[in-house]
């Protein structure tokens, strides 16, 4: 786990390694084979162990199981050299937050 910033959120959110993420897709999966059987509304209550774990992991406090899903540390590019936010993706030649060229 590592704090990076979300330009989704556009806030600093605790994402997720590569081991967390396996563990949180399958919680994910298993959240929707819930919802299945129980018709269980609102949506959310079915993903109460996605939400746990990545809280418990976290001390964040996430109620919104969508936004796990993309608090993944390889979803994005490494930290920007000069402001430290991260690319927005591994291929991104400059930081959208500086305009920083990015060193290759
Ligand atoms: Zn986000
Ligand atoms: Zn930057």
């Amino acid at each position: 786990m590592k704090v990076r910033y979300c330009w989704r959120c556009r806030i600093d959110v605790p994402m997720l390694d590569e081991e967390e993420s396996k563990i949180a897709s399958r919680l994910y999966a298993e959240g929707f084979q819930e919802f299945k059987k129980s018709k269980k509304i609102p949506l959310k209550e079915n993903f109460t162990k996605l939400l746990n774990y990545y809280n418990d992991l976290t001390g964040f406090g996430e109620t919104e199981p969508n936004a796990i899903l993309h608090h993944i540390i390889d979803l994005y590019g490494p930290d920007c050299e000069n402001c430290g936010k991260p690319y927005r993706t591994e291929k991104a030649t400059f930081c959208t937050k500086c305009g920083n060229k990015r060193q290759f």
